[in-house]
């Protein structure tokens, strides 16, 4: 076993990632790009540096990653916090700013890990997931690294190690049905019915994604599939998005649905990576909004949770 995976988060006792208490395991490499996206770290699929410009202690005069950084990517004119040339980071290989900054302003984003290691992390975590836990992959899109992931998936069935997954499906049919042999538990996002609208809130059209969720049913998988949507208003709140959500999930016998309320919890993180955040404003549902869209999923017969309150 000698793929490397890499990883920007292991989460234990995550008790929103599937059923019961789980390890979620964040991977890198993601083929959308969401103008929301919660955990924009993991569009880059290598190591990298984030910068938390807010906990620099250049007012106390602090200046040591200054002098550390080989390629003078980090500057700081007089009375100004530290500023990060990301250009000139992407070469950078030991990170040695994120070694020296006393106050962890600097951090060194993504671990390598080989399918072993993460394997003996599950097994230390086994007891704290009671009957009913396990693994559940996220990220980004775990398929992404669709080697590493198989092998490590391969490693859970020998330990009975219960697996779940959070993807987009966005990926060539084989690809994605290989992995999903191997998954007890799914999420997978549909984000926009309209795939011109999906393609401008995600940089990527839906139609692979639908026609894999149809292909999946049909493949006589035996898994538990729950669709999510991150629920934006103005982007996928309307009825007319539900009603063909409806649809679609009746065709190809679906029954849930876990509407998640917009919240903008990655906004520091674009901030951190040098990145635009296109959501600092709007987007917001009201709780009265999100139940009445939860209400057109129950009247169709389709289970449909908002947020954390799920029957898992
Ligand atoms: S990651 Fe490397 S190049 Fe970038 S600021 Fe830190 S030391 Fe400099
Ligand atoms: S070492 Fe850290 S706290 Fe000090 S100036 Fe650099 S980024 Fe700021």
């Amino acid at each position: 076993m000698d793929a490397r995976g890499h990883i920007f988060d292991i989460q234990s006792f995550s008790v929103h990632d599937g059923p019961g208490c789980r390890t979620t395991v964040f991977m890198t490499g993601c083929p959308l790009q969401c103008r929301w996206c919660a955990n924009p770290e993991s569009w880059i699929y290598g190591k990298h540096l984030m910068f938390a410009q807010a906990s620099c202690k250049w007012d106390k005069g602090c200046d040591v990653c200054l002098s550390v950084c080989p390629t003078g990517a980090i500057t700081m004119e007089p009375g100004q916090p530290s500023q990060v040339d990301w250009n000139k980071c992407k070469d950078c290989h030991d990170f040695p700013c994120t070694s020296i900054c006393p106050n962890r302003a600097l951090k060194q984003c993504v671990r390598e890990y080989t399918s072993d290691e993460l394997l003996q992390i599950l097994r230390r975590d086994f007891s704290s997931w009671g009957s009913n836990g396990g693994v559940t992959f996220s990220g980004g899109d775990p398929i992404t690294q669709h080697d590493f992931l198989i092998e490590v998936l391969k490693g859970c069935q020998k330990l009975g190690i219960h697996t779940a997954i959070e993807t987009s499906a966005h990926f060539p049919r084989e690809k994605f049905l290989d992995v999903m042999q191997y998954i007890d538990f799914a999420f997978i996002d549909v984000k926009n019915m309209d795939s011109e609208a999906h393609k401008a809130g995600t940089s990527v059209g839906n139609e692979l994604i639908l026609d894999n969720i149809r292909a999946l049913k049909q493949s006589g998988w035996k898994g538990r599939l729950v669709l999510r949507q991150p629920t934006i208003c103005g982007y996928n709140d309307s009825e007319e998005n539900a009603k063909k959500l409806i649809s679609f999930m009746k065709e190809n016998d679906l029954f849930e649905i876990n509407l998640l309320k917009f919240h903008r919890l990655g906004q520091t993180k674009w901030e951190q990576l040098g990145k635009t955040y296109d959501y600092a404003t709007g987007g917001e549902m009201t709780d009265e909004a999100m139940t009445a869209l939860q209400s057109l999923y129950l009247d169709a017969g389709i289970a449909c949770y908002i947020g954390h309150h799920t029957s898992f």
